[in-house]
């Protein structure tokens, strides 16, 4: 399909919801796929026929900033962080969104599934995506997680202490001190104990599915998925809450729409993902033309 743009408040839990979905996805075409086989190998046509024109599998795809190293800062507009004149143009952040634009575009098809992780917070720049899944004739919808403010800004908070943590310890440590290999588990020791404790359950298909390799139906962009993520500094988490254009689901480009929250358990989340399924890949899949 389709194009799932996946929306939020910055550290709102958005990148663990499109990894869930990414896998819930991965799963489901691994199953879509071996019944597609078994039914080829349940009815055997002795004669091909030559029209009938089965569907190519579907591929899926994992972008997000993190894919695409663009770093927190581009959404920094802070006067410490940036020059009044970088500030005005705001060229970094159109950039990043150009290379976010422009990965999307060299993949999206119709039968090319695209989870697009990320703030996309401006309702423009989510008409642009909307108007590109017209053109190549594709469904997009929208993943709204919600979280509180307060919740939210407690996950940047944890994340800027650790950071804060790793920072000491190295300068006490001394880099030479520290093996290359010491120094990675090091960095990811704090964001490992805050994932424990904080990890949502993992939504998967049937174990049988599972044992479908996911690169049977998939562009396997899941390995380019950065675990180590950076807090954003305080001034630009603020101010990326205020700029949020809430998605409208009354908008042609914001619908359909689908909410997650934070508290929504294993059989909430799969329900959402259920009803993603059906509207991108399943009988509820509508048929795109373009300009209309
Ligand atoms: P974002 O991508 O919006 O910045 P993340 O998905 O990276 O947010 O989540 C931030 C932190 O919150 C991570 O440590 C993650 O494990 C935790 N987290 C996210 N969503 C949930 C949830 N629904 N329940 C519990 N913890 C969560
Ligand atoms: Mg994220």
């Amino acid at each position: 399909m389709p194009l799932i743009i996946v929306t939020g408040l910055p550290t709102s839990g958005k990148t663990t919801r499109a990894r869930q979905l990414y896998d819930y996805l991965s799963a489901r075409l691994g199953t879509q796929q071996a019944q597609q086989q078994q039914q080829q190998q349940q009815t055997p046509s002795p004669s091909p026929n030559p029209n009938s024109n089965p569907k190519p599998p579907y591929r899926l795809h994992f972008i997000s900033d993190s894919t695409l190293s663009i770093s927190r800062t581009v959404y920094d507009l802070s006067p410490a962080a940036l020059p009044a004149h970088v500030r005005s143009a705001n060229a970094s952040e159109k950039d990043a969104r150009a290379a976010v634009y422009g990965a999307v575009k060299r993949v999206l098809s119709p039968r090319d599934i695209v989870v697009l992780d990320g703030l996309n917070y401006i309702k423009g720049w989510r008409y642009q995506l909307y108007c590109e899944a017209k053109n190549v004739r594709t469904p997009s919808c929208v993943l709204q997680i919600g979280a509180g403010v307060e919740r939210a800004r407690a996950v940047n908070e944890a994340r800027l202490s650790a950071r804060g943590k790793r920072a000491r310890e190295e300068k006490e440590d001394g880099p030479s001190r520290v093996s290359k290999e010491e120094d990675g588990k090091n960095e990811n020791a704090p964001q490992q104990q805050e994932q424990q404790q904080t990890q949502p359950q993992k939504i998967e298909e049937g174990a049988s599915s599972h044992s479908q390799k996911a690169n049977d139906h998939s562009g396997d962009d899941r390995d380019n998925i950065d675990d180590d993520e950076e807090p954003y500094e305080p001034s630009n988490w603020e101010n990326l809450v205020f700029r949020y254009e809430e998605p409208n689901p009354m908008t042609r480009w914001d619908s359909p729409l689908f909410t997650l929250i934070w508290e929504d358990d294993e059989a909430q989340t799969r329900a959402v993902f259920d009803k993603i399924w059906d509207a991108v890949a399943g009988e509820g899949r509508k048929v795109v033309k373009p300009n209309q």
